[in-house]
């Protein structure tokens, strides 16, 4: 193993001034402006206009991008629980309301519910279905447990909450009620006598989990326009393809508690049932699959549905090559008041950026490439401000965009975490060693080193989740960047009500500390991207992935194979090499062109880094679902945030048992590895 430096790389005047430009103290103002109003997916117009001002102070020309697209908001949710001797006990369905958190959770608090579910009422028996996976509705079928008119609960975690709705309505069910769970905070938890918020880190039995229930995996954006942008007037298809037709409300574990300890002794024992994570930590509740206990759940869920514009916040600072274009973005929406990590650590983290950016523009430097600030609405109901935008954009972000940088959560806790396309790796790296992160107080620890020593040191492979969903799938280099919690620390409250700034600045990132490295390394890394001479992308570093995708297929293939199976892979494994070959003669012709200096040459293979990613998408999509156009990942059909790897080859083994398709998807595969490699040819 080689030794590693991680001590600090010494930094250029712009470097160091841009570092120097930021501080912990305004970040700390942003985020109190952006925790402090109502910003759920259209009605957020003065926070984008706030951003919009605050941009324009750092030196970018700004402008509103509007879209007319369906979203719908909660009218009234309830769940009763009537249990086998006639007692019926009403779910809270709210959140506790906290002194510390008074603004945020009072008076205009946000109820509890899904975005994009279905209206409806649903009264039935209930069942008990763990994480709601494919692979959880698989083990109750195989128990023999009746799905059909019934209820599900599902425990929040693993797949995307879409699809535990969708897998339940596929079973026939009628309902579904998705909560969190004690079990998934590890040691901070009330259990192990760790104080609950606001007292301490750990999880408030009240807190809820908003968020879409879409189904992603299909496609993000605007339900009603797949594929082409919402605008008024536009066509709308038919939503029910990527939304539930039957409801489902989430709520908190104290209100899981009656419905779920119901249900013990009756059907198979939670333990007995042999899925992973199958049992949680609530106390009193022993996860049984439930069959007969005469317990039923009656829920009504009420929705108004809108067709509503949103507002994206642009801004720009053009290069002096005005094809070639960096986005960095953040979405603005929450589903709350709050929102400290979730968005507003990002939000909060760009405006600084583009306080530091305006320092550089006094000084006279202009940037080679064309800078894009994005702050996205409606990410939260299914990446809808972004894949709307990518949509409108098409044109033009396919001739010019060199890489998309996205910042959601920036912070939530201590632990760096990347995920990247292959050809970003090396840059995110490199920058990592120029700033510091002030891990458990540290002061002498590089990013690099925190990341490598306590992240792990891996750059993960992106699936979906955030708005880098669009550009990843018509082949823009993108990576995305934030800093969770690790193993014991404070719970984060994703998209309850206590993701405040209170919960931020007691136990998420006391002083802004990590927000301030964060954006640090955000900047530096726009910074490079948008002025070095040589574009800072390697082609060369997608070969050692394109080899370790092709062993887990391998993997998939002898897993999934059986006698009458075949599959043959010499195609995909030739188009890798031919992608080895041409990366390799990239690479050559690209030093050749530094060390002569010649920069029309530079430029040449500058747009070729920029360009040769596009190569790995295919017109048609993968099978059965067009958006999701690269062929190198995708967000699992299954899981909806996780990434599966050649996903139509993948998929048709795994999902479809479908081996002539597979071998089909092993040729379109290689046919786009073969196109990318042609773009880097000398
Ligand atoms: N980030 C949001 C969530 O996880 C939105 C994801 C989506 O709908 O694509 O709920
Ligand atoms: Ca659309
Ligand atoms: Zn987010
Ligand atoms: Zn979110």
């Amino acid at each position: 193993r080689q030794e590693i430096d991680t001590s600090l790389a010494t930094l250029d005047e712009n470097e160091q001034l841009l570092v120097d430009s930021f501080d912990a103290t305004s970040i700390a103002e942003w985020s109190y402006y952006y925790t402090h109003g109502d910003h759920i997916a259209g009605r957020n117009k003065s926070m984008a206009e706030w951003t919009a001002m605050k941009w324009e102070e750092g030196g970018f020309t700004t402008r509103l991008d509007e879209y007319y697209v369906y979203l719908n908001y909660p009218v009234s949710q309830s769940i009763s629980l009537t249990l086998s001797n006639g007692s019926t006990i009403e779910a809270q369905l709210v959140e506790d309301i906290l002194e510390e958190d008074s603004v945020t959770s009072y008076p205009n608090r946000i109820p509890v519910f899904h975005g994009y579910s279905a209206s409806g009422d649903a009264s039935a028996e209930y069942v008990y279905v763990g994480r709601g996976q494919q692979v959880d509705f698989d083990r109750l079928v195989a128990l023999g447990v009746e799905l059909e008119g019934k209820i599900a609960v599902a425990r929040y975690g693993g797949p995307f909450r879409g699809l535990k709705v969708k897998n339940a309505q596929d079973h026939g069910m009628i309902g579904a009620v998705i909560f969190s769970d004690p079990g998934d905070d590890g040691n901070t938890t009330e259990a192990k006598g760790v104080a609950a918020y606001p007292d301490g880190p750990a999880r408030n039995p009240t807190s809820v989990q908003r968020g879409s229930v879409m189904f992603l995996s299909t496609y993000p954006g605007d339900p009603t326009t797949p594929g082409y942008v919402s605008k008024e007037g536009v066509p709308r298809a038919d939503k029910s393809n990527s939304v539930p037709r039957i409801p489902s409300i989430p709520i908190s574990w104290l209100d899981a508690q009656p419905i779920l300890s119901a249900l013990n002794g009756f059907g198979t024992a939670g333990t007995e049932v042999n899925r992973t994570n199958w049992v949680g930590a609530i106390p009193g509740v022993e996860y049984y699959t439930g069959e007969g206990s005469g317990a039923t759940i009656s829920m009504s869920n009420k929705m108004e549905d809108n067709y509503t514009t949103i507002w994206n916040t642009v801004g720009i600072i053009n290069g002096t090559n005005q094809d070639e274009v960096i986005i960095v973005g953040n979405h603005r929406d929450a589903w709350i008041i709050g929102g400290a990590a979730d968005p507003n650590s990002g939000s909060a983290v760009l405006i600084e950026l583009s306080k530091a950016f305006g320092k550089l523009l006094e000084t006279g430097w202009k940037p080679a490439r064309t800078i894009v600030l994005a702050s996205w609405d409606a990410e939260e109901y299914g990446l809808v401000g972004s894949t709307e935008w990518v949509e409108e954009y098409i044109p033009w972000l396919k001739n010019a965009a060199v890489s998309y940088l996205n910042i959601d959560v920036a912070v939530s806790g201590p632990m760096p975490d990347f995920s990247a396309t292959p050809d970003m790796h090396a840059i995110s790296r490199e920058i990592m060693k120029k700033v510091i992160w002030p891990y458990r107080n540290t002061t002498d620890r590089t990013l690099f080193d925190v990341w490598s020593t306590e992240s792990g040191g891996e750059i993960g492979v992106l699936g979906s989740g955030s708005d880098y969903t669009a550009f990843l799938h018509r082949g823009i280099a993108a990576i995305d960047m934030g800093a969770g919690g690790g193993p014991g620390d404070p719970i984060y409250p994703y998209h309850s009500n206590y993701d405040s700034y209170h919960w931020m600045d007691t136990f998420g990132d006391p002083g802004f500390v990590h927000h301030k490295a964060m954006g640090q390394y955000l900047t530096l890394l726009l910074y490079h991207l948008a002025t070095d001479e040589v574009l800072p992308l390697n082609p060369q570093d997608y070969v050692p992935e394109l080899k370790a995708y092709f062993a887990e297929l391998e993997d998939v293939v002898a897993e999934y194979g059986s006698d009458n199976t075949t599959l043959d892979l010499s195609e995909l494994e030739s188009a890798i090499s031919t992608f080895e070959e041409y990366s390799s003669q990239f690479v050559s012709l690209r030093q050749f062109a530094i060390d002569s200096k010649n920069r029309d040459l530079i430029t040449v293979q500058n747009h070729k880094a920029r360009d040769f990613s596009r190569g790995f998408t295919s017109q048609g999509g993968l099978p059965e679902r067009e958006f999701y156009q690269n062929l190198i990942f995708a967000p699992g059909l299954d899981t909806g945030y996780a990434p599966v790897t050649y996903p139509g080859v993948t998929e048709s083994i795994t999902f479809r048992d479908d081996w002539e398709a597979a071998q089909e998807w092993v040729s379109k595969t290689a046919r786009a590895i073969e196109v990318a490699a042609a773009m880097l040819k000398t």
